[in-house]
């Protein structure tokens, strides 16, 4: 797969690779609207039950349409501080027990999983029901991670490496192995490797969202042409901080995460003759056009 369309901008010092695909991705368009239509119709306490997407821009927006962001990693404990109103559920999903939670408080709720996550709910639960012990693969602690384990308590086995998958002890004919949809397409297919060394019968299933695939292939492309690769995205940002791993550990070059054109140090550029610029899922896309319109100045930066 290539660098998409990549559009190149040239200047006397300094080229700028606009990478695409980059920034906002189906999931995180889909739950920022149906969170704008909640606030636009419901005049009552609203909240979002963690960062509704991992960018804090984004969030900033919402809490000013009057969205509370009740900022807890630990969902079930988050629904502890809310009394009444409605509660938006992450892109990232949720486990049962927050559902049951929810219910029995008498909270609303307006869920904006995104359907590639429900993707991997929806397995698990088939899976577990027809006697499988599942191995997920995951960042551990993510909202996403949580929520999928919560789905068959003591049938999902989470990992998140080789050396995670030597201390598992599984001993079954029907193994399955399913993934995060934000992680690292090849430190998974590695994983994945080990998974079929010690269990060769495993069914897999790689649910690493199309998102994430393509945004993480087509920066390897353009970091292979580049000498330096700016990922714009937040440090909460999972699928941003994987491009910039990608591109260090598959093409050994610089990157560097942003949030903002703030962030920017100009001495990563000097020496340097080509930049590429790509952002993570929930980056606001004004926020990559500041960082492209800026690196296409150096070295008089607007
Ligand atoms: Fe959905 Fe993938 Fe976007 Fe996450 S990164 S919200 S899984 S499309």
């Amino acid at each position: 797969m290539g660098v998409k369309q990549a559009e190149t901008h040239g200047s006397p010092s300094l080229e700028v690779i606009a990478v695409t695909p980059r920034g906002y991705c189906h999931g995180v368009v889909t739950a920022m609207n149906m969170a704008k239509q909640l606030a636009a119709r419901d005049s009552g306490p609203k909240y979002m039950l963690g960062y509704l997407v991992h960018n804090e821009h984004m969030t900033a927006e919402l809490e000013e349409l009057g969205v509370e962001l009740i900022d807890s990693d630990d969902r079930i404990a988050g629904l502890d501080e809310i009394g009444d109103g409605t509660v938006i559920l992450t892109a990232h999903g949720v486990s049962p027990a927050v559902r049951e939670k929810l219910s029995a408080k008498g909270l609303k709720s307006v869920d904006t999983t995104c359907s590639d996550v429900q993707v991997t709910h929806d397995l698990v639960i088939d899976l577990a029901e027809r006697g499988f012990e599942i191995i997920y693969i995951g960042k551990r602690g993510h909202p996403e991670t949580v929520g999928v384990l919560g789905e068959a308590p003591g049938k999902v086995h989470f990992v998140e490496n080789s050396s995670d998958v030597e201390q598992l002890e599984l001993d079954s004919d029907q193994i399955a192995v399913t993934t995060q949809t934000t992680i690292s397409v090849w430190d998974t297919a590695e994983t994945i490797r080990s998974i079929k060394r010690r269990y060769p019968h495993a069914e897999i299933h790689n649910d690493i969202c199309l998102a994430t695939q393509d945004r993480q292939e087509a920066v390897v492309e353009a970091a292979a042409e580049a000498e330096l690769v700016i990922v714009v995205g937040s440090t909460r940002s999972s699928n941003s901080k994987r491009l910039v791993e990608v591109v260090k550990e598959r093409v050994g070059k610089p990157a560097y995460l942003v949030d903002t054109v703030a962030d920017i140090r100009y001495e990563w550029l000097e020496g340097i003759n080509k930049v590429a610029v790509t952002s993570g899922a929930s980056t606001p896309s004004h926020l990559t056009r500041e960082v492209i319109k800026n690196l296409k100045q150096y070295p008089n930066p607007v």
